[in-house]
Formats: C-alpha cells, structure tokens, sequence
C-alpha cells in the first residue's frame, strides 16, 4: 500500500506505483490523503493513477497537527480493511510521517522512499527534517536515494541489512515526463517556448521562509525584472495564500513577470528545460534541474540534497535580497560565471529507481534476492 498526500510526494512515488503495477509478484494499493487537493490530483492525473482509497483530509488553513491526526484516524481503519503487507511511504511530509506511524501502530513494515536526507538542522526544513527523521525511526526498509543519505543512516544506527541505494524516483519521474512533450495550457506560456527569450523560472513556499523573507523575494524579482527586461520572469504559484500574499503583489503591473497557478507537472518539467536559470526553494526542482543542465540558486541556507551543490550546478544562497539580486545577476550577465553551472550532472538517479525499490520491497517482503546499491558494482 503507497500513501502519499501532496504534490512531491505524488510524483517520487509515481513511478514506484507504476513499477507495482507491472510486477507480477505484488499487488499495489493506493491511497491519498489530500494533504494538498487540487495539486495532487493533477499529479494522479498525469501518471494515469486511480487512487483506490481518498482520505480526503484536506482544510484550508489545517494546522500540521491537525493534518497528523487526521491521517491516523483517517487511515488506520483502512490499514485494517485491508491488511496490506507492507506501507510505502515517501520523503518527509506530515502525511509521510503520519502514515508511516499508522502503519507502525498496527505492526505492518514501513518502507521508506527516499530515506536518509539531513541537513543537519531540526528546524529548517520545517517541519520536514524532523518528520524525516521520525520516520527514520520506525521504518523497515529505507530506500536511500543517494550514497550520503545512506552514511546519514548509518551514522544514526539504522542497520546497513535495511538501507538500499536506489537513487531518487524523481528523476523516474522526470524522464518519463519528458517524454511525453506535454502542451502548456496557458497561451502565455506557449508563447514564451516560441519567443526563444531567456527565462528565470521562480518557485517559492518553504514554511520557513513565510513572512519577511518572502516579501524580500518578492522585492527582488521586482528589481530583476526592471533590470533585464528582455528576461522573462515566470513564476508558477503555490496554492498557499500564504506565500501568494507574501509574493504577488510585488510583481503587478510587470510585463516581463509571468504568475500562473501550479503548472501541470508535465508542462512545469518542460519550462524547466527552457529556463535559463532556476531560482527556488523546493527540494525536488533542486534535484529535477541538474539532470537538464540548469543552474540552480537555492533560496535557503542548508539543504540536505549536498550532491549537487558538490557537483556545482546547485548553489545555496539564502533569503536576503541583495543577494538573490547579485546572484541572478551574475548569472545573467557573466558567461563564464554561467558556463560553470550549466552542465548536466545526475548525482540523484539514472531513472531506474523505481524499479531498485520494487526489488528492494520484494526482498522485503522474501519474494526476490536482495538487490545491489546503485553505484556500485553490478549496479551502476
Ligand atoms: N512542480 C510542478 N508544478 C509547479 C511547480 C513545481 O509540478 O508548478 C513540481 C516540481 O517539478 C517538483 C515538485 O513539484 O518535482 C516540487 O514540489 P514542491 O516545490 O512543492 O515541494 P518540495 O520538493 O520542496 O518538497
């Protein structure tokens, strides 16, 4: 059974659902929480996914423990019904944690997709790193994407027996939505692919960055925007009224500032590959970008995806407006500052991740012989 509530939970797990589906020896249960609603299901959609259960436990404004409660009440009765053999359950939300808790409660193994990510700070990301680490506590299998959230694992006692390096379904999912050339809907957007301008592809909704910091994102992509004006500013808007407030309102009255609601994950991977730089705070677009080459600059001050910042195609710098102002500069105006970051580099995943996790669940669950970490030999 995969329980998964909000976009980036959908689409890592995605392609583990799909690699149920077509495995001979599992059955695949899905079921949502509707952590997020419209954002979710427009990832189901894609993915050509019919959840079988809908917890529906979505409210404006719901507070993480109420989210948390809701799951468990939610989902422990259908844990019951249904007695599944195993609960997949991805990355680090309140919905991943709180159903891995579920599962725990009732004695049926947790896996865990992509296990093992630190930054180091319990408080940031809030509240995802302790939500990671909780899960970390009571998970059966962990599935590392990565050769360093593997060594996070170790370092905190979980035995090697229950890790396996998969790589991150991300770039699965990734690849696969690649291929399918998806349409944007917004005419805008189309004509933009067609315009050939350079393109600073914006996203924003850390919860730690809510309030100030936000506002100064705001400011500073006003000040990018009057600056290059032959720059297009396209900024795809979370669904939280609390980062629109914080955001939008700069940006009025800009010609070169595009805002669309949250783009069709199809349609947002292939504005991904028509940016010229990437600014964000998001976990998944730091992974998503450098497969395509892109430059990333990072609105936070840690992140527990080290990979790509090694790699030098993910840069972190903060919050603080100035900075986000001279950065974006940089990259926009010194072609050896750029050519330095824009080369394609894949430290999370090959795209066969998906597939490493079935195994994996397989020899979990003693149906298939245990399977090789990626990266190494036999698997590489
Ligand atoms: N994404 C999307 N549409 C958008 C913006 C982002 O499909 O308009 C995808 C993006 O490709 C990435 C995921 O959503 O895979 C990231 O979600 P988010 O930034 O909300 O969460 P995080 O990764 O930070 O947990």
């Amino acid at each position: 059974m995969t329980v998964y509530g909000t976009r980036p939970e959908a689409i890592k797990a995605a392609p583990v659902i799909k690699a149920l589906e077509a495995s001979d020896a599992l059955d695949s249960i899905t079921v949502v929480t509707g952590q997020h609603r419209e954002m979710l299901d427009q990832v189901s959609e894609i993915f050509e996914i019919s959840p079988d259960r809908d917890l529906d436990i979505f409210e404006h404004g719901a507070s993480l423990s109420t989210i948390v409660a809701r799951v468990l009440e939610r989902l422990d009765p259908v844990l019951e019904a249904e007695k599944p053999a195993a609960v997949i359950v991805q990355g680090d939300t309140s919905t991943s944690t709180a159903a891995a808790l579920a599962a725990f409660h009732r004695g049926i193994p947790v896996v865990h997709v992509e296990a093992g990510l630190r930054s180091g700070n319990i408080l940031s990301p809030f509240p995802e790193e302790a939500n990671r680490k909780i899960t970390s506590q009571i998970a059966a299998l962990h599935l590392a994407p990565t050769s360093t959230s593997k060594a996070n694992l170790l370092r905190e006692s979980v035995h090697a027996d229950d890790i396996v390096v998969t790589g991150n379904t991300v770039i699965d999912a990734l690849l696969m939505t690649m291929e399918m050339k998806t349409p944007f809907t917004d005419p805008a957007l189309e004509d933009l692919a067609d315009s050939g301008s350079r393109i600073l592809l914006v996203t924003t909704h850390r919860r730690e960055n809510w309030g100030g910091a936000m506002e100064g994102v705001g400011r500073a992509l006003t000040r990018l925007a009057k600056s290059f004006p032959d720059v297009q500013v396209v900024l795809p808007a979370h669904r939280n009224p609390v980062v629109r407030e914080a955001v939008l309102p700069h940006l009025e009255g800009l010609d070169n500032v595009t805002v669309t609601e949250p783009l069709a994950y199809g349609e947002f991977t292939r504005l991904l590959s028509l940016a010229t730089v990437v600014l964000t705070d998001s976990g998944g677009v730091q992974e998503e970008a450098p497969s395509l080459g892109k430059p990333v600059l990072v609105m936070r001050d840690n992140t527990e995806r080290p990979e790509a910042v090694t790699a030098g195609t993910v840069r972190l710098i903060g919050t603080d407006e100035q900075r986000i102002v001279d950065e974006v500069t940089s990259l926009l105006t010194d072609e050896a500052a750029y050519r330095a970051m824009a080369h394609a580099t894949n430290p999370y995943g090959d795209g066969r991740s998906a597939d490493r996790s079935v195994a994996a669940i397989s020899h979990l669950l003693s149906l298939g012989p245990r399977p090789a970490d990626w990266g190494t030999e036999g698997n590489p």
